[in-house]
C-alpha cells in the first residue's frame, strides 16, 4: 500500500520534543499568528508534516507553511516564514525563582 502525506500527518504537539530543545518556554501553548490568513492558533493545534529530517507545521486554517524546523548538522534551522507573531504567556522572571 502506498504512502500519502496524510498518513505522516499529527498535530503540533507531536513536535513538543524538539521545540523544546529550542525555545525555553512551553512552545505548545504559544499563540501564533499566521501571516497568510491572520488565524491565531496554539502552536498544538498546527499540523505537523514529517518528523525525521525535519519538521513543517502548517496553519490549521489556510494551509500555509508556518514553521519549519530541521537539524541538519548539529545545529537547529528554524525557519518562521509564515508565522507574523508569536505570543508567549510571560512567567516568572529567572531572577524571581531565584
Ligand atoms: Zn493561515
Amino acid at each position: 500500500m502506498e504512502r500519502t502525506t496524510d498518513d505522516l500527518r499529527l498535530d503540533g504537539n507531536a513536535a513538543a520534543g524538539l521545540l523544546g530543545e529550542i525555545f525555553a518556554f512551553e512552545t505548545t501553548t504559544a499563540i501564533t499568528i499566521c501571516s497568510g490568513c491572520d488565524r491565531a492558533s496554539p502552536v498544538g493545534t498546527l499540523v505537523l508534516y514529517g518528523q525525521h529530517m525535519g519538521a513543517v507545521l502548517r496553519c490549521p486554517g489556510c494551509g500555509q507553511v508556518m514553521m519549519v524546523v530541521t537539524r541538519p548538522h548539529g545545529e537547529w534551522w528554524l525557519d518562521l516564514r509564515g508565522v507574523r507573531i508569536m505570543r508567549v504567556a510571560a512567567g516568572p522572571s529567572r531572577d524571581q525563582a531565584r
